[in-house]
């Protein structure tokens, strides 16, 4: 007898009619008609069934903190910065738990169940790491969250922020991040990738930079650490998140740097939502969309996830912890419009980013924890079309969120009572 069985699910891979069984937590048994019986059963009534969501880079520390003090009045990246720096001396562990707290209920309910989030290390008091800390542990049975020790002010730029970064290592921050564009100069952007790459690997961590998150096409910190990444041995081990100057880069440049990256084991993140609002500011016509070079790198054997990055804070008043909103999103911006890059598109809400996180036992095969999201639509292309009801969301096999079936119940002569528009 297993504990759960979900019956006649569509995977994202094609495969239809498939009963997943669960025991202990884990997808005990995956195939057509499951002769087996459980204590539980959940008719998939022939919808998607997917591994969890996973958002590859978020700012938990500054979610759901839009207005406070005031509102981004421009709406650039630069004065959300501004502004940042004028809320950190007013935050308090409490609010930044409480509000961590809300966004992770949030991300339940949308199926995300695991999250990368940068948290800023540059106030000597490490107020948003500790409060991070605690949320990792208070949401580890339903989320993982994995945190990256991010010198918002720049790593050299900012007096205390190297030794800050180190604390934060000291006290369980996992991953090491950095801000090289925001440097100085591209020399000093250039020796902070040096210094961090060089930290990560002193420390057997994962390196996640905000990298080249400008429209300067003459940007070159991706290839820095890429450099790096291949120097060090950290193949596998280094992300670049954002990218966007890539977009504007000359194209016999990016024919160098693509392989460079491929070879260096560097994968990417865009992040659609805020790279399509954030960049470009300075052009008039033509404006360029800013996003990263996601097909490219694709088909240069680069992965690339894409990132939620901000909900309602000083760099963005929107969001909803959807990340099939953020692959519908990156999906228009990179015009990814193809059959196959549309897969790709959910890939990048997936498994894709839960390859970056290392995050272990993801995955629809037997063995893989029983984490799983039942959705109202037919196949991945029309999860992203629909941003798609999650009708179940299961950790280790338990029911931690429901969402009902969109419908509408009409009473005009000759219709159906009531019509699933995932079916239409
Ligand atoms: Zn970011």
């Amino acid at each position: 007898m297993l504990d759960l069985i979900l019956r006649d699910a569509t995977l994202p891979d094609g495969r239809v009619g498939i009963d997943i069984g669960v025991e202990h937590g884990r997808i005990a048994a995956l195939q057509p008609h499951l002769p087996a019986q459980a204590g539980r059963e959940i008719d998939c009534a022939g919808q998607l069934v997917t591994p969890p969501f996973v958002d590859a880079h978020f700012h938990m520390d500054s979610t759901l903190s839009h207005g406070l003090p005031r509102v981004n009045q421009s709406g650039t990246l630069l004065e959300g910065i501004a502004l940042w720096g004028e809320l950190k001396p007013l935050l308090t562990q409490e609010a930044l738990v409480e509000r961590a707290l809300a966004y992770c209920d949030w991300a339940v309910a949308k199926g995300l169940l695991a999250i990368r989030s940068h948290v800023d290390v540059c106030d000597d008091r490490l107020l948003a790491v500790e409060a991070l800390l605690q949320v990792r542990e208070r949401v580890k049975p339903y989320l993982d969250l994995q945190l990256v020790a991010f010198p918002q002010d720049g790593v050299l730029r900012s007096a205390n922020a190297l030794a800050n970064l180190k604390r934060a290592l000291d006290l369980g921050v996992d991953v090491v991040g950095g801000i090289p564009h925001f440097e100085r100069t591209m020399q000093d952007g250039a020796e902070s990738v040096r210094i961090l790459c060089e930290l990560a690997a002193e420390r057997g961590l994962v390196v996640d930079m905000h990298c080249d998150e400008s429209d300067d096409p003459l940007s070159r910190h991706i290839e820095t650490l890429a450099f790096q990444a291949q120097r060090l041995g950290l193949q596998g081990r280094v992300t670049g998140s954002h990218l966007t100057s890539m977009h504007s880069m000359d194209n016999y440049y990016v024919s160098k740097l693509l392989p460079l990256m491929r070879e260096a084991g560097v994968a990417a993140i865009a992040n659609p939502l805020i790279n399509i609002t954030l960049q470009g500011r300075h052009d008039s016509y033509p404006k360029r969309r800013g996003m990263t070079r996601v097909p490219d790198l694709l088909a240069a054997g680069v992965p690339v996830a894409f990132g939620q990055d901000c909900v309602t804070d000083p760099w963005y008043s929107l969001g909803s912890g959807d990340m099939l909103e953020v692959a519908h999103m990156g999906l228009h911006v990179a015009q990814m419009t193809g059959q196959e890059a549309m897969r790709q598109c959910f890939a990048a809400v997936t498994t894709t980013p839960a390859a970056i996180l290392g995050l272990q036992g993801y995955g629809l095969e037997v063995g893989c924890r029983a984490d799983l999201v039942l959705l109202q639509a037919g196949d991945p292309v029309e999860a992203i079309r629909l941003r798609a009801t999650r009708l179940a969301v299961i950790r280790g096999g338990k029911l931690i969120a429901a969402t009902p079936p969109a419908t509408a119940a009409l009473q005009l002569p000759g219709r159906p009572a009531t019509v699933d528009w995932s079916r239409g």
